[in-house]
This record gives C-alpha cells, sequence and structure tokens, in this order.
C-alpha cells in the first residue's frame, strides 16, 4: 500500500480527538511530501538535527514533535519551530528548554515522558519522579515552557494485557496530576500508542499516536 493509502487506513480507526503523528525518523523528504500531499501535516523524528534539516526543506504548515531522547545542548537548533517534545525527563532539561524558549520569544510545549514498560531500555521517569519534579518549587519559574501533559512508551510484547495496564497506568496518572495544575503545567495530553500497539492505547484514553513503520513501511534502522 501507498503512504497515502496507508494514512487513510489509520485515519479510519482514530477518533477524531486523536492526534496522528506521522513518525518519519530515517525517511527521505519526498516520503513526508507523499504524506504532506496526503493532507498529513503532523511529523515526528527523534534526532533533533535531521528535524531541523527537514524543518528548513519541507513546507512552514507542518507542526513538527520531537520524541526522541533528548540531547540538552541540541535544544537549541529546533527551539524556533518544534511544536512539541515529547521526551522530557528531567528538571535541567526543562530549564534549558526554557532558555531557548527565552531566546525565541516563545513558550515550547513539552510531554513529561513517563517509564511504564518494565523493560530497562525505556528512558522516563517514574510517577514518583514525575511528581517530585512537578512539586519542584523553581517550576513555577519557568515561564517559557508549559508541560500539557505525558509520554510513554509500552513493553514491546504480544501480551495485550501487560500493554492494556501499562497504558492505563498512564492514563490514571494524567487524572491525577490534574490537581498540581500550575500556569505551566496543565496535563491534557497522553501521548502513547505505535504501530504496534495504538489500538490498545486508543482504548486505553490516548490523544496523541505515534505511528512510523504503518504509514511509510519499515526501517532499517533505528
Ligand atoms: C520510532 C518511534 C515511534 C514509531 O514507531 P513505529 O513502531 O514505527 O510506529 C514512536 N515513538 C517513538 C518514541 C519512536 O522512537
Amino acid at each position: 500500500m501507498s503512504i497515502a493509502e496507508n494514512l487513510q487506513h489509520i485515519k479510519k480507526l482514530l477518533p477524531k480527538e486523536v492526534t496522528l503523528i506521522a513518525v518519519s525518523k530515517t525517511k527521505p523528504e519526498s516520503d513526508i511530501l507523499e504524506a504532506y500531499n496526503a493532507g498529513q501535516r503532523v511529523f515526528g523524528e527523534n534526532k533533533i538535527q535531521e528535524m531541523a534539516e527537514k524543518y528548513e526543506a519541507l513546507p512552514k504548515d507542518i507542526q513538527w514533535h520531537m520524541i526522541g531522547h533528548l540531547q540538552s545542548n541540541k535544544v537549541k537548533y529546533m527551539a524556533s519551530f518544534v511544536s512539541l517534545i515529547h521526551g522530557v525527563d528531567s528538571f535541567k532539561k526543562l530549564e534549558e528548554i526554557n532558555k531557548q524558549a527565552i531566546k525565541n520569544n516563545r513558550v515550547i510545549d513539552c510531554l513529561l515522558q513517563i517509564k511504564i514498560a518494565s523493560e530497562d531500555t525505556k528512558f522516563g521517569l517514574s510517577t514518583t519522579e514525575a511528581t517530585q519534579l512537578l512539586a519542584y518549587e523553581n517550576l513555577k519559574n519557568l515561564n517559557n515552557i508549559c508541560i500539557k501533559g505525558f509520554m510513554g512508551m509500552a513493553t514491546f510484547t504480544d501480551d495485550e494485557t501487560i500493554i492494556k495496564n501499562e497504558f492505563r497506568i498512564l492514563k490514571n496518572y494524567l487524572n491525577s496530576s490534574k490537581k498540581y495544575k500550575t500556569t505551566n503545567f496543565n496535563p491534557t495530553i497522553l501521548s502513547m500508542g505505535m504501530s504496534g500497539d495504538y489500538e490498545i492505547a486508543i482504548e486505553e484514553g490516548s490523544t496523541m499516536v505515534r505511528i512510523g513503520s504503518s504509514i511509510f513501511g519499515t526501517r532499517n534502522y533505528n
């Protein structure tokens, strides 16, 4: 199937209120344009420099989401244009994002990445660590960031019960964190679900799915 057909197929399965992020990491600009011409406007990348190069080359009404593990020293390359940073896992990174947002005279929206999977390889904060971060007094001073919710990746397994339970933990955490709402913490977004598990994620209350291979085909690396 073509990229356009894949997009059409996935969109039929998504409730209207769920945002589809087309994960275009490692894929050429021609593939992104094909999706763009089929109406897709939101794309996700996991390397800041690759995303910045694609941003320069492609139509300016594309919304770029950084979904990868964040390197603080590279935040400056995307601070002028990034729509949402999904993978924030420390206060230090929020400070760096805030600093670069000030330089660009804007507010940058972020999600905290929560470790819901049992695998060691997945990045992110525990819910306890996230709650500590949200309670941190200095967070109030970061006026150029807004934490809009949470991102999580489920364990890579065929066992749907495990995946379901992990997504449910994140949904419950989003609900319970609403009591900490402040000017720069306004949790409404739940970024969960990839090619292999997005239908379960939607059932469990995802508001944003990050889908790569089911749109663009398998990747050779990453
Ligand atoms: C690559 C990636 C995706 C998309 O994965 P697919 O299985 O190709 O849909 C989603 N989220 C993150 C964080 C990724 O790195």
